[in-house]
Protein backbone atom coordinates (compact mmCIF):
# COMPACT_ATOMS: atom_id res chain seq x y z
CA UNK A 1 0.00 0.00 0.00
CA UNK A 2 1.09 3.42 -0.20
CA UNK A 3 0.30 6.72 1.81
CA UNK A 4 -2.29 7.84 -0.91
CA UNK A 5 -3.82 4.43 0.22
CA UNK A 6 -4.44 5.81 3.60
CA UNK A 7 -8.08 7.30 4.43
CA UNK A 8 -7.19 11.08 4.93
CA UNK A 9 -6.62 11.86 8.37
CA UNK A 10 -5.96 8.71 9.49
CA UNK A 11 -2.84 7.09 11.18
CA UNK A 12 -0.99 4.59 13.60
CA UNK A 13 -0.31 7.24 15.84
CA UNK A 14 -0.24 5.65 19.25
CA UNK A 15 -1.42 2.50 18.05
CA UNK A 16 1.06 -0.56 17.87
CA UNK A 17 -1.77 -3.22 18.18
CA UNK A 18 -0.93 -5.18 15.27
CA UNK A 19 2.39 -5.48 16.80
CA UNK A 20 0.78 -7.49 19.29
CA UNK A 21 -2.23 -9.19 17.63
CA UNK A 22 -0.18 -10.33 14.49
CA UNK A 23 2.04 -13.42 14.10
CA UNK A 24 5.56 -12.53 12.58
CA UNK A 25 6.88 -15.49 11.25
CA UNK A 26 10.12 -13.68 10.47
CA UNK A 27 10.86 -12.83 13.96
CA UNK A 28 9.23 -16.27 15.31
CA UNK A 29 6.93 -13.61 17.06
CA UNK A 30 3.86 -15.70 18.05
CA UNK A 31 0.27 -14.31 18.00
CA UNK A 32 -0.51 -12.11 21.17
CA UNK A 33 2.29 -11.45 22.27
CA UNK A 34 3.81 -8.09 21.78
CA UNK A 35 6.64 -7.76 19.51
CA UNK A 36 10.32 -7.29 21.30
CA UNK A 37 11.01 -4.43 19.10
CA UNK A 38 8.06 -3.01 19.84
CA UNK A 39 7.72 0.49 21.55
CA UNK A 40 4.37 -0.29 22.81
CA UNK A 41 1.89 2.51 22.18
CA UNK A 42 4.51 4.74 19.94
CA UNK A 43 5.91 2.52 17.41
CA UNK A 44 9.03 0.27 15.74
CA UNK A 45 12.50 0.14 17.19
CA UNK A 46 13.84 -1.28 13.98
CA UNK A 47 11.08 0.57 11.21
CA UNK A 48 13.56 0.98 8.88
CA UNK A 49 14.66 -2.66 8.75
CA UNK A 50 11.26 -4.13 10.04
CA UNK A 51 9.99 -7.73 8.12
CA UNK A 52 8.79 -7.29 4.87
CA UNK A 53 5.18 -8.95 6.97
CA UNK A 54 5.31 -5.62 9.06
CA UNK A 55 6.06 -3.56 6.12
CA UNK A 56 3.28 -4.60 3.77
CA UNK A 57 0.20 -4.70 6.61
CA UNK A 58 -2.12 -1.81 6.77
CA UNK A 59 -5.28 -2.32 8.54
CA UNK A 60 -8.36 -2.12 7.32
CA UNK A 61 -9.07 0.96 9.99
CA UNK A 62 -6.51 2.64 8.14
CA UNK A 63 -7.48 1.60 4.08
CA UNK A 64 -11.32 1.43 4.60
CA UNK A 65 -13.37 4.86 4.56
CA UNK A 66 -16.54 2.78 5.18
CA UNK A 67 -15.20 2.16 8.73
CA UNK A 68 -16.00 4.35 11.46
CA UNK A 69 -14.09 5.98 13.94
CA UNK A 70 -15.15 3.19 16.57
CA UNK A 71 -13.08 0.71 14.77
CA UNK A 72 -9.74 2.34 15.50
CA UNK A 73 -7.71 -0.46 16.69
CA UNK A 74 -7.20 1.48 20.18
CA UNK A 75 -11.08 1.76 20.93
CA UNK A 76 -12.04 -1.42 19.59
CA UNK A 77 -9.51 -3.60 20.62
CA UNK A 78 -9.62 -5.22 17.58
CA UNK A 79 -7.28 -5.26 14.46
CA UNK A 80 -9.16 -6.07 11.00
CA UNK A 81 -7.69 -7.00 7.60
CA UNK A 82 -8.51 -8.38 4.36
CA UNK A 83 -7.94 -11.09 1.85
CA UNK A 84 -9.09 -9.97 -1.59
CA UNK A 85 -8.53 -13.11 -3.21
CA UNK A 86 -10.10 -15.19 -1.30
CA UNK A 87 -12.96 -12.68 -0.06
CA UNK A 88 -12.06 -12.92 3.60
CA UNK A 89 -12.31 -10.59 6.28
CA UNK A 90 -10.15 -10.94 9.04
CA UNK A 91 -10.76 -9.86 12.87
CA UNK A 92 -7.29 -9.88 15.09
CA UNK A 93 -8.57 -9.75 18.81
CA UNK A 94 -6.74 -8.20 21.60
CA UNK A 95 -5.90 -11.13 24.26
CA UNK A 96 -6.41 -8.41 26.78
CA UNK A 97 -10.19 -8.18 25.14
CA UNK A 98 -11.06 -11.51 24.02
CA UNK A 99 -14.57 -11.16 23.72
CA UNK A 100 -14.27 -6.86 22.15
CA UNK A 101 -15.83 -8.14 18.49
CA UNK A 102 -18.77 -9.33 20.05
CA UNK A 103 -20.16 -6.35 21.70
CA UNK A 104 -21.89 -3.57 20.00
CA UNK A 105 -21.12 -2.02 17.76
CA UNK A 106 -18.81 -4.34 16.22
CA UNK A 107 -20.53 -7.69 16.27
CA UNK A 108 -23.89 -6.76 14.42
CA UNK A 109 -21.47 -5.22 11.66
CA UNK A 110 -19.24 -8.77 11.28
CA UNK A 111 -22.66 -10.76 11.95
CA UNK A 112 -23.76 -8.22 8.32
CA UNK A 113 -20.29 -9.00 6.92
CA UNK A 114 -20.66 -13.05 7.52
CA UNK A 115 -24.32 -12.92 5.96
CA UNK A 116 -23.54 -10.80 3.23
CA UNK A 117 -20.39 -12.20 1.56
CA UNK A 118 -20.53 -14.31 -1.43
CA UNK A 119 -17.65 -16.07 -1.33
CA UNK A 120 -15.45 -15.62 1.34
CA UNK A 121 -16.62 -15.49 5.19
CA UNK A 122 -14.84 -13.86 7.82
CA UNK A 123 -12.42 -15.02 10.00
CA UNK A 124 -12.19 -14.28 13.54
CA UNK A 125 -8.70 -14.78 14.87
CA UNK A 126 -8.06 -15.39 18.72
CA UNK A 127 -4.90 -15.86 20.27
CA UNK A 128 -5.37 -19.67 21.06
CA UNK A 129 -8.10 -20.07 18.24
CA UNK A 130 -9.94 -19.41 15.57
CA UNK A 131 -13.71 -18.80 14.60
CA UNK A 132 -15.48 -18.66 10.56
CA UNK A 133 -18.98 -16.90 10.49
CA UNK A 134 -20.63 -17.61 7.19
CA UNK A 135 -24.36 -16.69 6.92
CA UNK A 136 -25.57 -17.19 10.59
CA UNK A 137 -23.20 -19.73 11.34
CA UNK A 138 -20.13 -19.84 13.08
CA UNK A 139 -17.93 -22.69 12.68
CA UNK A 140 -15.25 -23.13 15.92
CA UNK A 141 -11.69 -23.61 13.91
CA UNK A 142 -9.89 -24.11 17.59
CA UNK A 143 -6.19 -23.93 17.02
CA UNK A 144 -5.17 -23.24 13.61
CA UNK A 145 -1.30 -24.45 13.00
CA UNK A 146 0.99 -22.38 10.68
CA UNK A 147 1.14 -25.61 8.69
CA UNK A 148 -2.41 -25.81 7.81
CA UNK A 149 -5.10 -23.53 6.23
CA UNK A 150 -8.93 -22.37 6.33
CA UNK A 151 -11.11 -23.73 3.59
CA UNK A 152 -14.33 -22.92 2.84
CA UNK A 153 -16.50 -25.58 0.56
CA UNK A 154 -19.68 -26.31 -0.05
CA UNK A 155 -21.42 -29.96 -0.32
CA UNK A 156 -21.67 -30.97 -3.85
CA UNK A 157 -25.62 -32.32 -2.99
CA UNK A 158 -27.18 -30.24 -0.28
CA UNK A 159 -25.23 -27.36 -1.79
CA UNK A 160 -24.75 -26.18 2.49
CA UNK A 161 -21.74 -24.31 3.12
CA UNK A 162 -19.12 -25.65 5.85
CA UNK A 163 -15.68 -23.82 6.57
CA UNK A 164 -12.66 -26.43 8.05
CA UNK A 165 -9.56 -26.89 8.60
CA UNK A 166 -7.08 -29.36 6.28
CA UNK A 167 -3.21 -29.75 6.38
CA UNK A 168 -1.37 -27.16 3.54
CA UNK A 169 -0.24 -30.05 1.95
CA UNK A 170 -3.03 -32.25 1.49
CA UNK A 171 -4.84 -28.96 0.56
CA UNK A 172 -1.76 -28.59 -1.91
CA UNK A 173 -2.46 -31.51 -3.63
CA UNK A 174 -6.05 -31.73 -4.42
CA UNK A 175 -5.48 -28.31 -5.88
CA UNK A 176 -2.93 -30.18 -8.30
CA UNK A 177 -5.20 -32.44 -8.25
CA UNK A 178 -8.01 -30.67 -9.89
CA UNK A 179 -5.57 -28.50 -12.11
CA UNK A 180 -3.74 -31.64 -13.58
CA UNK A 181 -7.44 -33.09 -14.42
CA UNK A 182 -8.14 -29.79 -16.84
S1 LIG B 1 -3.35 -1.83 14.03
FE1 LIG B 1 -3.60 -0.48 12.24
S2 LIG B 1 -3.53 1.61 13.08
FE2 LIG B 1 -2.70 0.21 14.64
S3 LIG B 1 -0.46 0.26 14.30
FE3 LIG B 1 -1.29 -1.49 13.15
S4 LIG B 1 -1.68 -0.74 11.08
FE4 LIG B 1 -1.44 1.04 12.43
S1 LIG C 1 9.15 -5.60 13.89
FE1 LIG C 1 8.30 -3.59 14.32
S2 LIG C 1 6.50 -3.41 13.00
FE2 LIG C 1 7.05 -5.60 13.09
S3 LIG C 1 5.82 -6.44 14.77
FE3 LIG C 1 7.78 -5.85 15.62
S4 LIG C 1 7.47 -3.78 16.40
FE4 LIG C 1 5.80 -4.21 14.97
Amino acid sequence: MTASDIVPGRSCANCTLCCKVLSIPALLKPRGIVCGQCDWGKGCRIYARRPGACADFDCSYLLSPALGEEWKPTTAHLVLGYMTDADVILVFTDPDHPSAWRKEPYFSRIKKWAASTENGYVLVRETTRALALLGAEEFDLGAVRADQVVVRSKHPDSGANTIFVVDKAVADRVRSGRQGGT
